[in-house]
């Protein structure tokens, strides 16, 4: 049987997470192309990028799946998980942070960090995902570096630190500025890879040095040894600040920020260093908890090939080449193809493991075995679902799992012809078992089929997949929203709260509204319940 492939600690699992047209599917597609693995590059614009492989992905320009790719950097294996950065699917960004060790938070260099980053933010603030910034589109009119800084540190209220800098702006961005190096990247030809290294021009000197004290500093802050020796003014070499900064990255003290244009080739490759640096490998992240299902006592799981094998499903799609495509990180131990697994959320029952599969830009590759820390996905399950831990028969545990809010959309939905009504139940339960956050069943006042999901957007796709997927054409009534969610801890401030888990703005074109209930004397709101449309229960409204 094979060995590992990587060594754990030159494994990655990243995700990257931006607001809609920030660029994250273009920066997706040039990481495939720099890491070799991909054949050319497609511009998003003509709806050829590898990632938006799913037709309406493309018509639409938003990422709906949680693919996760694998590719390679200088002897580190990088899994991408995809997060999809629309409203509608947060599920789907709580379901890829769950599984992932770091992220790419992707933000547009004229827009700076926007509503819809900040709801992704607080949502990888609950997972504690450590996270850089590449701040994209430098070659826009109006992109802004310090600018964008300036919005990372009033919205996000995180320690970002410049590690890189770029060398102009807009229609005359040049290169990028290494603050570790204090050398200049040039970019020479139109798909960046003849990169050269320069000396920093000489109207960039001052600023970059300026940059480099502050990065320093702020690295020094987080390490006393480093703090001594900055005080006493002693060098501090680029391995010290790299390993601190690794270390406050982890810890989510510190936020790495660089820049470039994933568009216009420029500062791609410099990312790819930078989260073989400063993101965590699987060995640095703190053990999944779980619970032995047999005594019910608290557990834990460590990235250890050691340990019993331990994973979660992340993801259940129905893929056209081979059916049930389930998609799960192991967190301990190994899993060989042609074996079996316990589901243990499911009440132990047996899956056997048919292939696994490792997804690559343009290729699959099977895989006889999966060690500790990866991620792939197996064909063949029957029964695991999202958020379902798949272990070891002899040693049950249920891993700490994501949470999925309940719908907040209904309509009722009915096939144009009378041959569609099977079809439509057969494929409506198909998709419903993909996705944890639609529900289909039977009203039993009106017998109409209901469908509900997380907004209105949401529940076009699912009617535009089953009339691509499963040729069920149907019509829909009007949406109903009267759904009530509860989230949890949303801490008092000064008679305001602040919302720090589930949860959104907006629900297609309703706005929600969150209202606190005081849970104790000090008045900290520990419950909010968000009313979206129907009406509001009295015991919520404040006098
Ligand atoms: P996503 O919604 O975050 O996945 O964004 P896309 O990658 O689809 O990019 C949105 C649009 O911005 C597309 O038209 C891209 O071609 C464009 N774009 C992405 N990155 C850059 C960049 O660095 N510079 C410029 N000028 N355009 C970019």
């Amino acid at each position: 049987m094979a060995n590992r492939e990587y060594p754990l600690e030159r494994t990655r699992n990243i995700g990257i997470m931006a607001h809609i047209d920030a660029g994250k599917t273009t920066l997706t597609e040039r990481i495939l192309f720099y890491t070799g693995r991909n054949y050319k590059i497609g511009d998003t614009h003509e709806g050829t990028a590898t990632m938006d492989w799913m037709e309406q992905e493309q018509e639409r320009g938003i990422t709906i799946t949680s693919a996760a790719t694998t590719c390679h950097w200088n002897d580190n294996r990088i899994n991408i998980i995809d997060t999809p950065g629309h409203v509608d699917f947060t599920v789907e960004v709580e379901r890829s942070l769950r599984v992932l060790d770091g992220a790419v938070c992707v933000l547009d260099a004229k827009g700076g960090v926007e509503p819809q980053t900040e709801t992704v933010w607080r949502q990888a603030d609950n997972y504690n995902v450590p996270r850089m910034i590449f701040v994209n589109k430098m070659d826009i009119m109006g992109a802004d570096f310090f600018g964008s800084m300036k919005s990372i540190v009033d919205r996000l209220g995180c320690h970002p630190v410049a590690v890189t800098l770029p060398i102009g702006a807009e229609s005359d961005f040049k290169g990028i500025i290494d603050l570790m190096k204090m050398k200049a990247y040039f970019y020479e030809n139109a798909t960046g890879t003849e990169v050269d290294e320069e000396e920093i021009p000489a109207e960039y000197v001052e600023q970059a040095e300026e940059y480099r004290q502050i990065m320093i500093e702020a690295i020094a802050e987080t390490d006393d040894a480093l703090m001594e020796k900055f005080f006493a003014e002693e060098e501090i070499t680029e391995a010290e600040l790299k390993t601190a900064l690794r270390k406050a990255c982890i810890a989510c003290e510190l936020m790495p920020v660089m820049c470039g244009s994933a568009y216009r080739n420029k500062g791609v490759q410099k990312l790819l260093d930078g989260v073989v640096e400063y993101m965590p490998a699987p060995t640095d992240i703190p053990a999944i908890k779980g619970i032995d299902p047999a005594t019910g006592e608290e557990t834990e799981r460590h990235a250890s090939d050691e340990e019993p094998f331990s994973a979660l499903v992340f993801k259940v799609m129905n893929d056209p080449f081979v059916g049930k495509l389930a998609f799960f990180r192991v967190y301990s131990g190994t899993l060989d193809s042609g074996t079996y697994v316990y589901n243990s959320t499911k009440g132990g029952k047996k899956e056997r493991v048919g292939r696994i599969l490792q997804m690559h830009a343009n290729h699959r590759e099977e895989i006889d075995r999966v060690y500790s820390g990866d991620i792939a996905a197996a064909v063949g399950f029957k029964i695991s679902t999202t958020g379902d831990t798949i272990c070891n028969e002899d040693h049950e545990v249920i891993l700490e799992s994501m949470v999925f809010p309940e719908p907040v959309i209904s309509v009722a939905i009915e096939p144009k012809t009378k041959a569609g009504r099977d079809k439509m139940g057969i494929a409506l339960a198909k998709l419903a078992e993909e996705d944890p956050t639609f529900k289909t069943y039977t009203d039993q006042e009106t017998g109409d089929t209901i469908i509900s999901g997380m907004g209105e957007l949401h529940l076009e796709i699912i009617v535009d997949r089953l009339l691509r997927e499963f040729k069920v054409e149907a019509n829909v009534g009007a949406p109903q929203v009267a759904y009530k969610e509860t989230f949890r801890k949303a801490v008092d401030v000064e008679g305001k709260f602040v919302r720090q888990s589930g949860g959104r703005g907006q629900y297609g074109h309703c706005k929600v509204r969150f209202y606190p209930i005081p849970t104790d004397a000090e008045n900290n709101y520990e419950f909010v319940n968000a009313t979206v449309g129907g009406s509001i229960p009295k015991e919520y409204i404040p006098a």
